[in-house]
């Protein structure tokens, strides 16, 4: 359970009890080897770092003493708010190396006092150790020898720390839930991006991956991959796709479901390229996607005109290598796109969900136009 409940409030685990002793190790590393040969005096502050001293000090390997020291609330207060004073000081500070040991430093203030306190009886030199910083409520210029763990401004508890003195005992280190704080939920932009061959699905695809990190099937890149690696579908496809024709609606659906499901169940969404091409193929993209709970949110349809098309196809050919971008092949293409494909359209219009872009001029113009569509999800 990441969740707990103490007195009136609830906690979540931000920093597990294995990465606090791996910080607390790290820290013990620099002063055994900073403080070799000193006998240091670490003066742990309680009640707080009574855990973070007892684990410090297990981690020192170097000959030291320890001793505890209390902070009483001072009488009265200042503009800069409570000040409190040390209690519990003992030894001989003379001479000595002093290591502070807090369990968490947030305006300084305190620690100030302390130091302020500690330097009238002549030690050798005060270090400060602790094992929280919140460097954002830091108020006094301070030199902080050792931290182990730096964190944002929220009230924590555990691993020594308190609220209303309860919960010093837990392991980890806990984060209040504040009464706002909804678990965020994934919002998931599943988009057809649609066009004929040539529209620019796939750059325009490249651009929304980058910028809200969706998920990416084109089912031609899917298609190639197979026939690169022999398989049976690859081989079958091969034969469709040299040809300008369509793979059969069957072999693409048994396809996709598997690809869709490897993005997991609470992915921030995908956009399908290529797919689906046939009215009885976005009944199925439909179907599949209503089984786990999900839908397409946005049918985007780059308009490109058809001679456009042509010179854009032509002229990736020369680059791309594939063996369907020669002027007979998408020819026919433009073709299938016209008969099987274009239906789409009045589809996605009756779903309700179709937004048309002018596909053609500016790469950026372009996507600006798409952007507008994506945020509104
Ligand atoms: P593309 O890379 O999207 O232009 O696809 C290249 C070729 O792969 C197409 O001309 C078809 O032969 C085949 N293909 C890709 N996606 C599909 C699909 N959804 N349905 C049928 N065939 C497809």
């Amino acid at each position: 359970m990441d969740t707990i409940q103490v007195l009136d409030k609830k906690f979540r685990i931000s920093i597990p009890e294995k990465e606090i002793l791996q910080r607390v190790e790290a820290v013990a590393q620099r002063i055994n080897r900073d403080m070799a040969g000193k006998n240091p005096l670490f003066l742990a502050v309680l009640n707080g770092s009574f855990i973070f001293a007892a684990d410090l000090m297990r981690f020192i390997t170097i000959p030291s003493e320890i001793s505890f020291v209390k902070l009483a609330s001072y009488q009265g207060t200042t503009s800069t708010g409570k000040v409190k004073e040390v209690i519990g000081i003992n030894e001989n500070l003379a001479g000595r190396t002093i290591i502070i040991v807090e369990d968490i430093v947030e305006s300084g203030l305190t620690i100030k006092r302390m130091l302020e306190t500690l330097g009238t009886r002549n030690p050798e030199s005060v270090h400060i150790c602790t094992l929280l910083l919140k460097p954002e409520k830091l108020q006094v210029d301070l030199d902080i020898d050792y931290v182990a763990l730096r964190i944002p401004n929220d009230f924590i508890l555990g691993y020594g720390l308190d609220y209303n003195q309860q919960g010093r005992n837990l392991r980890d280190i806990y984060t209040l839930v504040t009464d706002n704080e909804q678990p965020k939920p994934v919002i998931m932009r599943n988009i057809v991006i649609f066009g004929a061959p040539g529209s620019g699905k796939g750059t325009q695809s490249d651009k929304l991956i980058e910028k809200y990190g969706l998920n990416h099937i084109s089912t031609g890149d899917v298609l190639r991959g197979e026939i690169k690696n022999g398989t049976e579908l690859g081989k079958i496809a091969k034969q469709y796709i040299d040809d300008g024709m369509l793979v059969p609606d069957s072999l693409i659906v048994d396809m996709l479901a598997g690809v869709y499901d490897s993005y997991g169940k609470e992915h921030k969404g995908v956009i399908f390229d290529g797919f689906p091409r046939t009215v009885p193929q976005a009944e199925a993209l439909k179907k599949m996607l209503s089984e786990r709970g999900h839908k397409v949110a946005a049918m985007i349809e780059l308009d490109v005109p058809e001679d456009e098309l042509m010179t854009r196809l032509l002229k990736r050919g020369e680059l791309s290598g594939r063996t369907d971008d020669n002027a007979e092949t998408i020819k026919k293409r433009l073709d299938v796109y016209h008969s099987q494909t274009a239906p789409l359209i009045e589809w996605y219009e009756n779903d309700g969900i179709r937004h048309k872009i002018d596909g053609l001029g500016d790469l950026d113009h372009i996507f600006a136009d798409i952007c507008k569509v994506v945020e509104e999800l």
